[in-house]
C-alpha cells in the first residue's frame, strides 16, 4: 500500500509511479484537442484547467491554467504551491467526499498526449558529478588532469539552449557538425559519429531571483524536479569545446520527462551530498540535506528491437545540489527567471554498470557495449530508442518521474553538405 490511499484507478498500486504521495504536473491533449495543465494519479490525469474553468478547483483568484504550461501556477509562490497540493491530496484521498466533483474531470492517461510542461524561461547544464567529470576528464586530458582544478570549489556549468529543449517521445535528428580529423589540417564536416546521451536530473525553477540568494534561498526558489537527457556529440564537443565549452555539441536537443515531479513529494527522501575533499566557501554551503534519493536508470533500444537497460545510477551521486547550483548562478547578479531549467549534469557511479554516458560506458569506444539482442554499441545508431526512467522509493510507494524518451533519425541530407 501506499502511504496514502486514493479512490482512483490504479493510485494504490505499489508499482505505479503516481500514487497520491507524488501529484506530478504535466500538459496533456486527448485526441488532438487543445493541450491543458494535468496532475497524474494512477493510471489517471486530473484535468485541472477543466476543473479551474468549471470551478472545482481554484488554486488563485484569477486563473491559471488557461495556459498549457505551468509557469502562471509557479509563478503564484511556495505558500499556493503547498495549499494546492493539500487541497488535491484531500479530494483524491479515499473516500473523500469531494469525489463525485472530481470524477469528472479524471482523463485515462493511456490516451493522453504529452507537451513540454513548462515554458523553458532559460537552460543551463551543469557538470557537477564527480565520477563523470572524472572519467571524462581522464579520457579528454589523463586522469592526473581529470578534474580542472576549479572543479572541487564550484559547480561548473555552461549556458545552454532553451529553444531546443523537448518533451519525451519528440524525436532528435543526429547532428552535423565539424569534426577533427588528426590525418588532415582540415577539419571534416559530417553527420556526428560519436552521437551520445547524457542520464540527468533537471531542477525547474519556480520563483525569480534579482541579485544574489543563499543555498537556503534557492532551495525554496525550485518547484520540482524532471529526468533530463543532453544529448551529446562527442566529436564536434572534441573540436569545439576550447577554450569557452560546449557549444553545437549540446545545442541539438535536451529531452525531458513530461510530468514535473514537484519538490514537496519529493521531501521524504532528502539526502545530503557527499563529504567534501576541499572546504567550500561559505556562499556554497548547504544548511541541510539538498539532494535526493532517487533510483535513476537507462535502456537502450535498437529499431524494432527490445530494450536493455545499459546502467543503473543515483542522483544522490551528485558532488554538487540544485541548490547549490542556483545559488552558485545568482552570485554574478544574474538574474533568474520561472522557468528556468538546470540540468545537473551526468549522473555517474563509481564502477562500469553505473555509468551515465556511452562515452563513459564504452570508455570512449574502446569498449562497445553488447545488448541483449547482441548488437554492440559504443555510440548511439540511427533508429535507437534512448529511456530515462527514475523514481524515489518509500515504504510501499514509490515517487515516478515517468520516462524520458527519444529515438535518434539519420541526419539531414542537406543539398551542397556532403
Ligand atoms: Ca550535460
Amino acid at each position: 500500500m501506499p502511504r496514502l490511499a486514493s479512490w482512483v484507478k490504479g493510485a494504490n498500486e505499489p508499482d505505479t509511479d503516481f500514487p497520491l504521495d507524488n501529484l506530478p504536473c504535466g500538459v496533456f491533449s486527448v485526441n488532438g484537442g487543445k493541450p491543458r495543465c494535468g496532475v497524474a494519479i494512477g493510471e489517471m490525469v486530473l484535468d485541472v484547467s477543466a476543473a479551474e474553468e468549471a470551478g472545482v478547483l481554484r488554486p488563485a483568484e484569477a486563473p491559471v491554467f488557461d495556459v498549457p504550461f505551468w509557469n502562471g501556477f509557479m509563478e503564484l509562490g511556495p505558500e499556493i504551491w503547498a495549499a494546492f497540493r493539500s487541497a488535491l491530496m484531500q479530494a483524491l484521498a479515499e473516500s473523500s467526499p469531494q469525489r463525485p466533483e472530481l470524477e469528472p474531470f479524471l482523463v485515462p492517461m493511456s490516451t493522453a498526449a504529452m507537451h513540454m510542461p513548462f515554458a523553458v524561461a532559460e537552460f543551463t547544464d551543469f557538470y557537477a558529478g564527480r565520477n563523470h567529470a572524472f572519467n571524462v576528464g581522464s579520457m579528454f586530458r589523463g586522469p592526473e588532469n581529470a578534474l580542472p582544478p576549479n572543479w572541487l570549489h564550484m559547480p561548473i556549468g555552461y549556458n545552454g539552449r532553451a529553444s531546443s529543449v523537448v518533451v519525451s517521445g519528440t524525436d532528435i535528428r543526429r547532428p552535423w557538425g565539424q569534426l577533427k580529423s588528426p590525418d588532415h589540417d582540415m577539419p571534416a564536416f559530417l553527420p556526428s559519429r560519436r552521437f551520445d546521451f547524457e542520464l540527468e536530473m533537471g531542477a525547474v525553477v519556480g520563483q525569480p531571483s534579482q541579485g544574489p540568494v543563499s543555498v537556503a534561498e534557492a532551495d525554496e526558489m525550485i518547484f520540482g524536479y524532471v529526468l533530463l537527457n543532453d544529448w551529446s556529440a562527442r566529436d564536434i564537443q572534441a573540436w569545439e569545446y576550447q577554450p569557452l565549452g560546449p557549444f553545437q555539441a549540446k545545442a541539438t536537443a535536451t529531452t525531458i520527462s513530461p510530468w514535473i515531479v514537484t519538490k514537496a513529494a519529493l521531501e521524504p527522501f532528502r539526502t545530503s551530498t557527499p563529504e567534501r575533499e576541499k572546504p567550500l566557501l561559505p556562499y556554497l554551503r548547504e544548511p541541510g540535506p539538498m539532494l535526493y534519493d532517487i533510483a535513476l536508470e537507462a535502456a537502450l533500444a535498437p529499431a524494432g528491437r527490445p530494450e536493455t537497460v545499459i546502467t543503473r545510477t543515483n542522483y544522490a551521486e551528485m558532488y554538487y545540489s540544485a541548490p547549490q547550483q542556483l545559488a552558485h548562478h545568482t552570485v554574478s547578479g544574474c538574474p533568474m527567471r520561472v522557468g528556468d531549467l538546470l540540468g545537473s549534469g551526468t549522473v555517474s557511479g563509481k564502477t562500469r554498470p553505473e555509468r551515465g554516458s556511452l562515452l563513459e560506458l564504452s570508455w570512449g569506444g574502446k569498449e562497445p557495449l553488447t545488448l541483449e539482442g547482441g548488437e554492440s554499441r559504443s555510440f548511439l545508431e540511427d533508429g535507437d530508442t534512448l529511456v530515462l526512467r527514475g523514481h524515489a522509493r518509500g515504504d510501499g510507494y514509490r515517487i515516478g518521474f515517468g520516462e524520458a524518451r527519444g529515438t535518434v533519425l539519420p541526419a539531414i541530407d542537406k543539398p551542397g553538405w556532403a
